[in-house]
């Protein structure tokens, strides 16, 4: 094509080029965008450091929980819920839900999970007035 050549176009060829251009010209505007959106080699590593740590410390977390609940589980099965007289060593009450909980001042064991009685919600759970009686070991 000559350089200086005139170029003769209708309206609508005139639009449609324009048009032409324009959406070229957007398509570029959005592709530059996203590659400046793109994370960067250096944000990526960051990221996977810190997923990584992040992954580290649950199952640290999961770990501890574990070994708490083995020495929990070991600590109770070692005790015998009693005070050195003998007296079981439970405190509890009756709850909201209408029930009665007793749990061990030692080991923190659940002892007594059961349905509160009309004479557990007048006086408190029966269990603890037995409490005070000193333990006979029983014969197998
Ligand atoms: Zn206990």
């Amino acid at each position: 094509m000559a350089e200086h050549q005139t170029v003769t176009l209708t309206f609508d060829q005139l639009q449609k080029l324009m048009e032409g251009m324009i959406e070229k010209s957007n398509a570029n505007m959005i592709s530059a965008i996203q590659e400046l959106k793109k994370p960067s080699e250096k944000e990526l590593a960051a990221e996977k450091l810190a997923e990584e740590r992040a992954a580290k410390e649950l199952q640290l977390m999961i770990d501890t929980a574990k070994q708490e609940e083995a020495t929990k589980l070991a600590l109770q099965s070692a005790c015998n819920h009693r005070k050195p007289n003998g007296v079981m060593d439970y405190a509890g009450q009756v709850h909201n839900d209408g029930k009665v909980r007793l749990i061990c001042q030692i080991c923190q064991k659940l002892m007594v999970n059961r349905p509160a009685t009309q004479y557990d919600y007048q006086n408190g759970p029966m269990e603890l007035e037995y409490q005070a009686q000193p333990w006979v070991p029983q014969v197998v």
